[in-house]
């Protein structure tokens, strides 16, 4: 933190936020200037008292952090990227782009085997798929539960794709836990700090998915809650943002990648479909993603989009999904990566 003092602040001010600051276990670096003085405090601040109080004390003009809030999730503490290894076949965060694909929710065993074997035989490494479904309406469907997340698990068994399924609450984590492979935070609950800080505590991959209306200085710190817990394998996805655009269902933020890859260490995930909501927009912003330094997609696939319980105006059909994935693996040889 920086403690600017007033123009003008006398010495005893000076001397005794200096004392102050000291004895709440820092160091100070004072520099003294021709109009004015400002001090350096110098330690790390978790587990003490706020250094922010001294805004209200007298000759104080400001208080400034100098490290950035998410000191996990920052590159200040680690320069080096996270690699994130699911199921021994992916890896994100490594130059590779792994694919998430699969149907927005799980809606039978053989619609989520199908597509589950369509999509690796596209090239996608893992699958996706809604057991547990935050809908805006009570009325919609609202997920198969525990049966869904054992069709998830009979497709992995089928096609050895690990999988990806949403936690919603944490009386479920234990079971969501047990059958999926990374766990995965929707928009919705991108701020439910209670479900961040339990899935902190597991030591399963966790897909961070941006919310609805979040800055990613605030995603950022929701990816801090789960790795302050312990569980540092963080996969941020963008996923579009509320804007007062309405072509789109959301807008796909993909200047969030070139951000994030300055900010943070973690991998970041693009998906065009709810960063879209139209299927005929996915195809360009998924590959826009790989340009962009994206360090994998998350894609929804369904057997037959017009019959879909959800989702379905932004899902590709088996053969659209196999046509994005092989334009896929052109674009990223032409920018030295590999899907
Ligand atoms: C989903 O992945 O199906 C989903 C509900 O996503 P989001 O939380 O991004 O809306
Ligand atoms: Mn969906």
């Amino acid at each position: 933190m920086i403690i600017v003092m007033q123009r003008g602040a006398s010495k005893k001010e000076i001397g005794d936020v200096m004392r102050e600051i000291e004895g709440m276990g820092y160091r100070t670096h004072p520099i003294y200037g021709v109009e004015r003085t400002v001090i350096g405090a110098i330690g790390d601040e978790r587990g003490k008292a706020r250094l922010q109080k001294f805004e209200t004390s007298p000759g104080v003009e400001r208080v400034i952090p100098i490290l950035k809030p998410y000191k996990l999730a920052g590159r200040e503490l680690r320069k080096e990227k996270t690699g994130i290894a699911v199921g021994g076949n992916a890896v994100f965060g490594t130059g590779t782009v792994p694919v998430i694909a699969g149907p927005c929710s799980v809606e039978s065993l053989e619609q989520v085997c199908s597509t589950a074997e369509a999509v690796k035989a596209a090239g996608a490494t893992l699958l996706r798929g809604g057991a547990y479904k935050p809908r805006t309406s009570p009325y919609a469907f609202q997920g198969l539960e525990e049966e869904g997340l054992k069709m998830l698990a009979e497709a992995r068994t089928r096609t050895g794709l690990p999988v990806v399924t949403e936690l919603m609450k944490e009386s479920v984590l234990d079971l969501v836990v047990a059958y999926t492979d990374v766990i995965q935070i929707g928009a919705r609950n991108m701020q439910n700090f209670d479900l961040l800080k339990a899935v902190g505590q597991v030591q399963k991959p966790v897909l961070l998915k941006r919310g609805l209306a979040s800055t990613i200085n605030e995603w950022l710190m929701s990816a801090e809650y789960i790795m302050a817990q312990g569980n540092m394998n963080v996969i941020l996805c963008e996923r579009g943002i509320r804007t007062f655009e309405t072509a789109t269902r959301n807008t796909l933020d993909l200047s969030a990648v070139p951000v994030l890859k300055h900010e943070t260490h973690l991998p970041v995930v693009v998906d065009p479909s709810h960063g879209t909501g139209h299927w005929e927009y996915v195809e360009d912003m998924a590959l826009a993603a790989i340009v962009g330094g994206a360090d994998g997609l998350m894609i929804e696939v369904h057997p037959n989009p017009h019959e879909a319980w959800s989702d379905g105006s932004q899902s590709l059909t088996f053969e659209r999904f196999a046509t994005l994935m092989q334009k896929a693996r052109r674009v990223a040889e032409a920018v030295g990566r590999k899907v």
